[in-house]
This record gives structure tokens, C-alpha cells and sequence, in this order.
């Protein structure tokens, strides 16, 4: 009898959904949909009910070969008893019972309760460009900035999901994150901050609506934007000083949709790396790619769960 593990990663823009076969580890169904439809509890059990059914008709597979679903959300999670305290991006979760919930509504237990960014710097360590670490983290540029750690090949949390990196204060101007707090990471690098970061000559001029514009409009060479990238890279490379000169780490690895733009910000980045940390341990880094594009999180959703299953 077939043996499944149900991967969830949940975003604030997508959802993606991935069905594994555990026992040979092999991704059987991939897919990303919108999360626009699942934003309150009310919406997001049935419409994720109406995605599963949906792939599991298409797949020919049945419910009864679940052993067990993973899901990283996006925000504050309690690990001990799997529920949420909020969802940064996502208003209606806030001390929400997750899993219980979850295990009302599905005949199948929640192995993994997790965070997404957690999930994808566990993916990557399993099966993509973290492989060989002992110690590194795995940076999501998005719509927040996410951060998963890997310290002595293990996945590291605490009582929380931990590892909130992108809250990490880089400056004391008074400039407000969506965190609540002040001159984080996040409200300089988070999607939305930076694009009003953009001169409004410039973005009314070529339509800049998000960063995927911003990066084609470099990629035709304007100078204006590859000047913007390379602010982009700057202050990531303060941020990263700051995790290398902490952990002392042997990769960091970028992902997330921004992570696609990295041609345009490497060289700022680097020459901040240069500047802002201490030499042995910047020669001991390599900062590169993520290498699983947007399946890091189900791929390591579903090594969670199967690991779990083995205790
Ligand atoms: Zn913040």
C-alpha cells in the first residue's frame, strides 16, 4: 500500500502543495496556487479541503494512504503545542489552535507544524544547495524576510519557531515594520518597503508595481534600477554581516521570489560583506542561490514529517 506525506508551505502570496510518496522519497504532485481565498480560518479549511481532493482526484490517490501532513506557516508559531500565535501578514490567526483544528477538519494527523521559513532551510539542507553545512542559514527575500537556521545539521528552534532573523534591527531610524517594531530587516527589504523606498518619478514613469518590474526593467540595463538593486544589496549585506559575524556559518543560502534579482545586488552585497565583518569567518561563507526554487518548503516539510515518523 502506498505510504503519503502531505507537504504544505503556505505563503502570504501562494500556497504550495506537494504529495509525497515516503517510501521512495519521491515528489509525486507540485503545486502553487494563490492564498488570496485562504486569508481567515472560516475560508482557509475548506478552500484547503477543496485543493487536496482536487490533487488527489487528479492523482488517482485516496485519503486512507495519508500517514500524516506538514505545514509551515508564515508567522509566530508555538512548537509545543502547534498553534499559532499570529500571522504578521494574515489578520484572524492570532492565538489561533492550529493543529487541533486542523485534525477536526482532516481525517489525518498534523505531523509538522511549522514555520515556512523553516521548512524551506530544512529542504534545502535535505536536498539542495545547504547539503554539505554543518552551520547555515537560509535567508527568503519576499514579501517579509525569512530566516531558517541550521546549527550543528540540525534545524534550530525553540520554545517558538525561532530564528526571526528579518526583525533583526539594522538602523535606529524610526522607520515602522510590520512587526510593529522599528528599523528591522524587514522594513527596509520587505517587498512593499522597498518599493516605497523608490523614488515616485521613477516608479510612475515605468509602472514599478512590484519587484519582479524593478528586476525586468534591469535587466534591460536602466541604470536608474541597477542603482536600486545595488542599494538592495547593500543593506542585505549589513544584515548578513550581522548573521555572519553571530553564527559564524559556512553557507547562506538566499531564496524567496527576490532571490532571482541576486546578478543585480551580488557585488553590493559583497563589498558590505567586506566592510562589516570579521575576516575569518567571512572566509569561511559562501553566500549563493537557494537551489529548490519554490519547493524548498514542501521538500522539507515532508523530511519533518518522515523523520517523525521514524521516532
Ligand atoms: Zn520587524
Amino acid at each position: 500500500m502506498k505510504k503519503i506525506i502531505v507537504s504544505i508551505d503556505w505563503g502570504g502570496t501562494f500556497i504550495k502543495l506537494g504529495i509525497f510518496d515516503a517510501v521512495c522519497r519521491k515528489l509525486l504532485y507540485f503545486k502553487r496556487y494563490s492564498s488570496e481565498k485562504l486569508t481567515k480560518p472560516e475560508r482557509f479549511f475548506p478552500a484547503l479541503e477543496g485543493l487536496l481532493q482536487k490533487s488527489f482526484r487528479e492523482r488517482k490517490l485516496s485519503y486512507r494512504n495519508i500517514e500524516g501532513t506538514a505545514i509551515g506557516a508564515p508567522g509566530i508559531i508555538d512548537m509545543k503545542d502547534s498553534f499559532i500565535y499570529y500571522l504578521p501578514n494574515i489578520a484572524g490567526w492570532e492565538n489561533f489552535p492550529f493543529k487541533y483544528e486542523f485534525e477536526r477538519k482532516f481525517p489525518f494527523p498534523l505531523l509538522v507544524f511549522d514555520n515556512d521559513a523553516n521548512l524551506a532551510a530544512w529542504g534545502e539542507f535535505k536536498e539542495g544547495t545547504l547539503r554539505d553545512s554543518n552551520n547555515a542559514a537560509l535567508v527568503t527575500l519576499g514579501t517579509g524576510i525569512g530566516c531558517g537556521l541550521i546549527i550543528g545539521r540540525r534545524l534550530f528552534h525553540s520554545r517558538t519557531s525561532a530564528a526571526e532573523a528579518g526583525h533583526m534591527a539594522i538602523s535606529l531610524q524610526r522607520k515602522k515594520c510590520s512587526c510593529s517594531a522599528y528599523g528591522c530587516v524587514e522594513a527596509f527589504l520587505g517587498e512593499a518597503f522597498f518599493l516605497d523606498s523608490l523614488e515616485k518619478r521613477f516608479w510612475r514613469q515605468y509602472k514599478i508595481h512590484t519587484l519582479k518590474d524593478l528586476f525586468i526593467l534591469a535587466k534591460r540595463g536602466n541604470q536608474q534600477a541597477l542603482v536600486y538593486w545595488a542599494r538592495y544589496g547593500k543593506i542585505l549585506g549589513v544584515f548578513l554581516a550581522n548573521l555572519i559575524n553571530l553564527l559564524n556559518p559556512d553557507h547562506i543560502a538566499l531564496g524567496g521570489g527576490i532571490s532571482g534579482a541576486f546578478t543585480f545586488f551580488r557585488a553590493a552585497l559583497e563589498r558590505e560583506l567586506q566592510r562589516q565583518t570579521m575576516k575569518p569567518q567571512l572566509s569561511q561563507v559562501v553566500v549563493t542561490k537557494a537551489s529548490l526554487g519554490n519547493r524548498a518548503g514542501v521538500w522539507g516539510g515532508f523530511w519533518l514529517a518522515k523523520e517523525k515518523l521514524k521516532k
